[in-house]
């Protein structure tokens, strides 16, 4: 298709803007060493980059260098193989520049009619994502934001499902309607029943730290004589603080002989279901109603991206397409609309940095590096076991391995913490687990070695 002449006819200022900021985005993208860097105090800030919003702009040249030499290097860098806390974030150099596609192409990723070439390409990306983990053909989904986000628009679409089958019974309403998980669960089902103003039932998980269907069974039938009612039950398909599996097959046992809702939260875990040696681990999660996986936690995208997918879209839709005069024309026809599946309404095309790291390298150099961090851990945790004045908490299932510094108080962890930062060697951050400090390496970074991990042990002796 020829373009218009106009479309060259950008001023040479416009020009000088967009090449410094791509120059930065190249150098930073290409970084073979990223710098850990660290977080500056407020009043820092305000003496090292003060004034920055004026009435005339400071122009692009010096709020480029100020976000180079100042800002940036007060945010720590994610993907920095040192990075081991929380779950970190370790995008491809090619889901990384494909963002910055995404950015420059002023994509609306809310309805088909608007971005039908972008919502494909995540389609395909969702599409294969379902067939691996065993949903039917018509799976399908949107990528929203985060785990959370994720979480919340799976369960109003569960507690949708819910209140419709009720009232096709002839059933009156529940007093209160409740969600039912693992007390391991992710803090964002606590929050999301919040938003929902329903209720959490906990379950303890069993002696190997699973939630299992008997568990979940019992819980279900106490509620039989009350007049609440379960509308979802939540099984984690990797917990953050652990990496800890469910028992996903006797729960959805349950689930499916009770007609109730499961719902997999594997916002870090479920990537390891497509290495052939985990898979089995996730058995059971093709029964899910809905689930989650963040491609910018385990699938090497950039933040910020999850990919929630249903069963039978159909539920998503009903509980969350958004109807308004203005919006008629988008939701009548019969497109595919991600807006529909989630709450939100307009959305980055998301998934689309991905979607291009996947083509380019295909899908078995996922399940490398997946099983890179997997086979990492487990070599790690050998050597935790190996060395004297520290010990593993438990063994690792995935990439996550939590251990002990015997005889350290917190106050010795959160030193050490803080000066393995300051000397910019890594980010472990102490956590805890029944009320006793520990320590946690979460492995993401296929940049992440034995070697540099060693090396943090030895900061411990
Ligand atoms: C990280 C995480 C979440 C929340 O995801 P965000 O993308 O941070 O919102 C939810 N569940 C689990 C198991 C997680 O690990």
């Amino acid at each position: 298709m020829p373009r218009p002449a106009r479309m060259h006819a950008v001023s040479d200022e416009t020009t000088e803007i967009v090449d410094s900021v791509l120059d930065y985005a190249r150098r930073r993208a290409l970084y073979r060493d990223v710098p850990l860097d660290k977080p500056m105090t407020e009043r820092e800030l305000r003496r090292l980059a003060p004034g920055s919003i004026t009435p005339e702009g400071i122009g692009a040249r010096r709020a480029i260098a100020r976000f180079e030499d100042v800002l940036a290097p007060a945010c720590l860098s994610i993907d920095h193989p040192g990075y081991l806390s929380f779950i970190p974030s370790a995008p491809t150099k090619a889901a990384i520049a494909f963002d910055v596609v995404v950015s420059a192409s002023a994509i609306y990723g809310g309805s088909w009619a608007e971005g039908a070439g972008a919502v494909y390409a995540e389609n395909e990306v969702l599409h294969w994502l379902a067939a691996e983990f065993g949903l039917p053909e018509g799976a399908g989904g949107v990528f929203v934001q985060g785990g959370t986000i994720g979480n919340l628009s799976a369960l109003v679409a569960a507690r949708q499902a819910a209140r419709e089958r009720r009232e096709a019974e002839g059933l009156p309403a529940p007093r209160r309607w409740v969600v039912v998980g693992s007390a391991e669960a992710h803090s964002s089902i606590a929050s999301a029943a919040g938003v929902m103003d329903v209720d959490v039932l906990p379950v303890a998980t069993g002696d190997d730290g699973l939630l299992h269907g008997a568990a979940v069974a019992a819980a279900l039938d106490s509620l039989a004589d009350e007049d609440r009612a379960a509308f979802a039950v939540v099984a984690t398909a990797g917990t953050t603080n652990f990496g800890i599996v469910d028992d996903l097959a006797s729960i959805a046992a349950v689930t499916r002989e009770r007609e109730v809702w499961l719902h997999v939260d594997g916002a870090y875990g479920l990537a390891a279901a497509l290495v052939p040696e985990t898979r089995p681990l996730f058995a059971g999660v093709e029964f899910a109603d809905s689930l989650i996986v963040d491609p910018h936690k385990w699938l090497f995208a950039p933040f910020d991206a999850c990919a929630l997918i249903y069963r039978d879209p159909g539920h998503g839709k009903r509980a969350h397409t958004q109807h308004a005069e203005y919006l008629d024309t988008l939701t009548e026809a019969d497109d595919w609309n991600p807006a529909d599946f989630a709450v939100q309404l307009t959305r980055r095309a998301r998934g689309l940095p991905l979607w291009f790291s996947l083509a380019t390298h295909g899908t078995e150099h996922y399940r490398e590096a997946i099983a890179s961090g997997i086979e990492l851990a487990r070599r790690i945790a050998d050597e935790i076991e190996r060395r004297d004045g520290v010990h593993l908490v438990r063994d690792p299932q995935l990439s996550v391995v939590v251990f002990q510094r015997e005889g350290w108080s917190p106050a010795d962890y959160r030193a050490w913490s803080d000066r393995l930062l300051d000397e910019q060697l890594a980010f472990v951050v102490p956590s805890s687990h029944e009320g006793e400090t520990v320590l946690r390496f979460a492995i993401v970074s296929p940049l992440t070695t034995f070697e540099r991990l060693t090396e943090i042990l030895d900061t411990l002796e």
